[in-house]
């Protein structure tokens, strides 16, 4: 593999929300910057988790899509052109004698940075696959792991297995347009807000609880039927399906960033107010940052990663101002 050893200002480790705002921002403050993302595509929880609900919590949105939410994000990022790397995992960290940090990728891929801005979320996301041959021939086909598109469920006999809130909201969205929507959930009860707990068992969806996803039936292409179990009585029953969604949670894991030396607690990275982690040069927004009083919603991190950026710059350059000049008055921005 043929070694790249550009040096960038900053290097965002997470291409969600947070990671793309931070990109604008480190441009904004003329950082050479790189984003590195694990998953094929970016928006983070966002794009994965409810690319189609609306988000009604930040400050100047009445509403917006999720998956509108990260184009626009997206677009805003490449005002300043940052490098975009996706389909890579952080893994090593090294701090070479002249100060330079080197990450690495899984696959041994190194970055060369002065800084890294930590905005990777509680970590890497991988859903938690139904645990047959049979998912992995129909994954993709009509077993889906999320809902990118409800009007591809449009009047299609819908099972969906799992009782977390994502469940039960895609329920509630595919039930008025699905031929039909059942849900199979191995307990009694639903995670998730009440109201929709409550929307959804009102509705037309039939719950089956305490049931649970045993058998997937088909042909090479297509599941038509999957055989459900009662997990107390143990009595089955078969229920032809047109699509087939599993919500059985996810793995989520800073993984080998836990190695690295910085004071972790529940699961996320101490932060001190100027986004400072423990380990020089490095800082964390979003998701991933523990403090007190710390709320985890995009608005809350649209703050962090400019706090971060503007830590990183003081750390490339002690002589630099504190913030960047407002977007309304900076330069590269007044003749767009
Ligand atoms: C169902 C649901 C509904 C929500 N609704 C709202 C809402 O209405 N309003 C609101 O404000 N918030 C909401 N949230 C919370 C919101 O999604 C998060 O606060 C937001 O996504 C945080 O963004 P982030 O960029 O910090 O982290 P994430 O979105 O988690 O993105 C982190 C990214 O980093 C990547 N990554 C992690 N580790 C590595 C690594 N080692 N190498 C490379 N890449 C890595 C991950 O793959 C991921 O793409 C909701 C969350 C959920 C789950």
């Amino acid at each position: 593999m043929a070694e790249n050893h550009e040096i960038y200002d900053v290097t965002i480790i997470g291409g969600g929300p947070i990671g793309l705002f931070t990109a604008f921002y480190c441009g904004m403050r003329e950082l050479k910057t790189k984003v590195i993302e694990f998953l094929p595509r970016l928006g983070g929880k966002v794009s994965l988790f409810f690319p189609e609900k609306i988000i009604r919590d930040i400050g100047g949105i009445p509403g917006i899509a999720g998956k509108q939410l990260i184009e626009q994000l997206k677009e805003q990022a490449a005002t300043f052109d940052p490098d975009i790397v996706l389909n890579q995992r952080v893994a090593g960290f090294e701090r070479l004698s002249d100060g330079t940090i080197v990450l690495t990728g899984s696959k041994g891929e190194k970055h060369y940075t002065r800084t890294v801005i930590l905005a990777c979320g509680m970590g890497t996301l991988e859903v938690n696959e139904f645990d047959s041959e049979d998912a992995t021939r129909y994954a993709g086909k009509n077993l889906h792991y999320g809902v990118e598109k409800l009007d591809a469920f449009k009047g299609k006999r819908v099972v969906i297995s799992g009782g977390g809130d994502t469940a039960v909201d895609w329920a509630n969205e595919l039930e008025p347009i699905a031929a039909s929507v059942t849900v199979v959930h191995r307990r009694e009860e639903f995670g998730g807000m009440e109201s929709s707990v409550t929307k959804m068992k009102r509705s037309a969806v039939r719950v089956l609880t305490p049931y649970r996803l045993e058998q997937l039936r088909g042909d090479e292409e297509r599941i038509q039927s999957v055989t459900v179990c009662h997990t107390v009585s143990g009595q089955r029953e078969d229920l032809e399906v047109d699509e087939l969604i599993i919500n059985h949670g996810f793995k989520i894991d800073l993984g080998p960033m836990k190695e690295w030396g910085l004071e972790i607690e529940e699961g996320r990275v101490k932060a001190d107010r100027h986004m400072r982690t423990n380990l020089p040069g490095v800082f964390v927004a979003g998701d991933a940052a523990f403090y007190e009083s710390k709320l985890r919603l995009i608005a809350g991190g649209f703050t962090e990663g400019p706090t971060a950026v503007n830590s990183a710059k003081a750390y490339v350059d002690p002589k630099a101002e504190n913030m960047a000049m407002y977007s309304t008055h900076h330069k590269k921005l007044v003749h767009k």
